[in-house]
């Protein structure tokens, strides 16, 4: 029930220590006490981190790397039931969509055991200067060093791994700080990798709120590389503070999917009811925006707000839960005013808009314009706009009118038609005939414009987390 940072392998639980609790969303009980990191403890984790980097980690061989990966993955599949719980517990996710979050948890970790053994470089052509002949030019991937992984809450495990195995695969070591609201999955997590053999002080956990020990690791000396997953004001922060080191932003959205009028409605609405409302519409990718061409907009509408309302609301534990709660009141009232807002300035709720503590109900609104905050800002709540259009261009314009470009979904048996569409939305990703919200762990994954900087996707990931490193031979001929 208590828990504190991990540093060294050692964990900081003394009685002394500042205490935050971490609740149930649904139930509002405590889940468990943590006892807060302070600066000192951010110093520690950082220098035993570098120093560990430079004693151990860049001696452990690849094969041994992907060894401990392998075994870690193993071991998760062993505890599944364990971390699927923790995670319904700490976040409020339906059970089901908690257990899916560990299953791809085990992929990401997989896919980072096999790629560890592949970090590959090149050699060069030298002969193609002049006077580079007799020369060898090699180019390798080398790891950076300390690498600063700061994960949100909505997908504790998932996107912790996500930062935690390709640092590993490349040979890094990691300071990792998980949400405060979701901290226990986080711990379990390090545990487990203690478990499986990663040496003491590869991976320093510090738990601690954003201010006291995010700030402090992101402008830290001896942290290399900051890879964050949050918000778009965090992020921008992080950017400002983070000065030489490298920055993986991975930020929000409010994600479009388009349905032209030859597109499959009956399988775009039973994908779209779960884009929009799985965990509560707290996904950086969730389908924010629907823009249905005209001549279907009628019968989309209505199918979509049947399925809406047949979603089972109530406890996250229980089989058939398709909603349970926001991460907390504040989450479900902010969400409830920018409902609030929208009808104000002439929207319409077609279903839902109902809040009772951290519960909102799985909203549909229509009649919205760019200038409410439920289409310009990322809303983050089980919160859904469906928006007619005219024209391929039309559409086009619609879904690109947006401070962000993370994913989108296009709705069309015409490739031709899908593939000039998917060229010109400004957008990371692009799914055909697939919802905004689908992600795989091994695809590319980031956004453009203020959805973030840089790619994850394991393979990726390494390639940010690894620099380039020259080495020229002259020979003797
Ligand atoms: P958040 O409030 O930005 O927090 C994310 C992490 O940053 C937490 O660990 C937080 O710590 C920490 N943090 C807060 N202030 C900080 C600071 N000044 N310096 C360093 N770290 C700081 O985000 P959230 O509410 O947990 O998650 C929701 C957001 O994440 C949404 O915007 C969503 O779109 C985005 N997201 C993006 C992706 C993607 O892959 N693009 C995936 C998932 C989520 P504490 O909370 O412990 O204080």
């Amino acid at each position: 029930m208590r828990y504190g940072s991990i540093i060294n392998g050692q964990e900081r639980d003394e009685d002394h220590r500042d205490t935050l609790d971490v609740i149930n969303p649904y139930n509002q009980e405590k889940v468990a006490e943590l006892a807060l990191a302070n600066s000192t403890d951010l110093e520690d984790a950082v220098n035993n981190s570098f120093d560990t980097f430079h004693s151990t980690m860049k001696k452990l061989p690849a094969h041994q790397r992907a060894d401990i990966l392998r075994r870690a993955a193993d071991l998760l599949e062993e505890k599944e039931k364990d971390f699927a719980e923790t995670i319904v517990k700490e976040a409020g996710k339906p059970i089901k969509y908690s257990r899916d979050e560990i299953k791809r948890s085990i992929q990401v970790i997989r896919f980072a055991s096999e790629l560890a053994k592949n970090i590959t470089g090149e050699v060069l052509p030298m002969d193609a200067a002049i006077g580079g002949e007799n020369r060898m030019g090699l180019v390798k991937r080398i790891p950076l060093g300390v690498i600063g992984a700061i994960t949100p809450f909505n997908f504790p495990l998932n996107l912790s791994l996500h930062k935690i195995a390709p640092a590993i695969a490349a040979g890094n070591t990691i300071v990792f700080k998980p949400a405060e609201k979701t901290p226990v999955s986080a711990y379990m997590l390090v545990k487990l990798f203690q478990e499986a053999g990663l040496p003491n002080g590869v991976l320093n956990l510090v738990l601690g709120t954003g201010e006291k020990v995010g700030e402090p690791l992101v402008t830290h000396e001896k942290v290399h590389k900051i890879s964050f997953t949050g918000s778009l004001p965090v992020g921008r922060k992080i950017r400002e503070s983070a000065g030489f080191k490298k920055v993986t932003l991975e930020l929000g959205s409010n994600s479009p999917n388009i349905l032209f009028e030859d597109a499959n409605i009956k399988s775009a609405v039973t994908g779209l009811v779960k884009g929009a409302f799985a965990f509560s519409g707290q996904v950086c990718i969730s389908a924010q925006r629907i823009f249905v061409h005209k001549n279907i907009y009628e019968q989309f509408l209505e199918e979509f707000i049947k399925l809406t309302k047949a979603l089972k609301i109530g406890d996250p534990k229980d089989e058939e839960t398709d909603i349970g709660p926001m991460i907390n009141e504040e989450a479900a009232k902010r969400a409830k005013l920018w409902i609030d807002d929208a009808v104000e300035k002439g929207a319409k709720i077609e279903t839902g808009g109902e809040r009772s503590g951290t519960i909102l109900t799985p909203t549909i609104m229509t009649n919205v314009d760019r200038n409410m905050k439920i289409i310009a800002e990322e809303v983050f709540a089980p919160v859904v706009s469906v928006i007619p259009f005219d024209c391929e261009d039309e559409a086009i314009e619609f879904a690109n009118d947006s401070i962000y470009g993370l994913q989108a979904g296009v709705f069309t048996r015409d490739i031709d038609r899908a593939m000039r569409v998917a060229d010109q939305l400004e957008m990371g990703g692009v799914w055909i005939n697939e919802i905004s919200t689908y992600r795989q762990d091994n695809h590319p994954y980031g956004g453009v414009k203020q959805s973030g900087i840089g790619k994850e996707g394991i393979k990726y990931a390494i390639e940010d987390m690894t620099e380039m490193k020259f080495i020229g031979i002259k020979l003797n001929p």
